[in-house]
């Protein structure tokens, strides 16, 4: 029943990103507009996920971040992605503290090149890890395997200079040749069993039916961001959990998400952890 209803999602979702695809041919969004790129690649994997054979997805290595093994039970790993940011990254910071939880910050090798003293606070932050989530966060289905490769190295000096290195494809989107580039230079991938979906929630945390569908949001938690992330946890069990620095939803509801969890009696690890490796690829 469940996969129907997903599958139904999908399809649904297919529907509204073939539509979009219609309306809005070749307009790329502003590169400012960072919410606006993730709903793009987001309707464009579901779309191809739907109308290209498995196979063929699986020849070119396309969506190897999705995690099919399940996660470690009752137990989840926060992960914060795009930063670091002002004043993000140090509104995170101090809610972790709160809670004594640690967390793995994905950040982007421009951003970190410009705020190293962001960097350095999240290291001394005790446990929390610096991951390479790329130089300036390119789809990595639309540029060469040079640039690929440059996209990697160049935020490998910023984030891999200490303990687990750890990597995440921009958008989820894995390619055959990074795949092998990363794990040469000893990275792990890592994606999430739980996408939090703050990117589709709009600043009065609303989120209108066309991404709800996308996102698996049930109709009850249109207007309820935690109350979305806390169901996804539970219907999973726990996992890693997508956010983003740069989403004023993540930021307002951390304290509430966290809160949330620890009521609902899970425990916070690390995607290093020992328990979470499974769960990497
Ligand atoms: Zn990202």
């Amino acid at each position: 029943m469940i996969r129907m209803l997903m599958v139904a999602g999908l399809l649904a979702a297919s529907h509204w990103a073939l539509a979009a695809e219609q309306v809005q041919p070749a307009a790329a969004p502003a590169p400012q507009d960072e919410s606006a790129a993730i709903r793009r690649h987001h309707l464009k994997r579901l779309n191809e996920r739907l109308t290209v054979e498995p196979a063929v997805l699986a020849s070119s290595c396309r969506y190897e971040s999705d995690i099919a093994t399940p996660p470690p039970l009752n137990r989840v790993a926060l992960t914060f992605d795009d930063g670091p940011t002002a004043p993000g990254t140090d509104n995170i910071l101090e809610v972790l503290k709160k809670y004594k939880v640690h967390a793995t910050f994905f950040m982007i090798g421009e951003k970190a090149q410009q705020y190293p003293e962001l960097v350095d606070r999240v290291r001394a932050a005790g446990h929390d890890v610096v991951a390479n989530h790329s130089w300036s966060h390119p789809n990595f289905h639309d540029i060469d395997v040079a640039r690929q490769a440059g996209e990697v190295l160049r935020t490998d000096s910023l984030t891999g200079t200490d303990g687990p290195k750890l990597f995440r494809y921009p958008y989820g989107n894995s390619t055959c040749e990074t795949n092998q580039l990363v794990r040469e230079h000893g990275y792990k991938i890592v994606g999430w069993h739980i996408d939090s979906c703050d990117w589709a929630y709009d600043r009065t945390g609303a989120i209108d039916a066309r991404e709800a569908i996308s996102c698996g949001v049930p109709h009850q938690f249109m207007n309820d961001y935690v109350g979305h992330v806390l169901a996804a946890a539970r219907a999973r069990r726990g996992g890693i959990i997508l956010m983003h620095e740069i989403h004023p939803n993540t930021l307002k509801s951390l304290d509430a998400i966290i809160a949330g969890l620890l009521a609902d009696g899970f425990g916070f690890g690390m995607v290093t952890d020992a328990d979470f490796q499974p769960s990497l690829r």
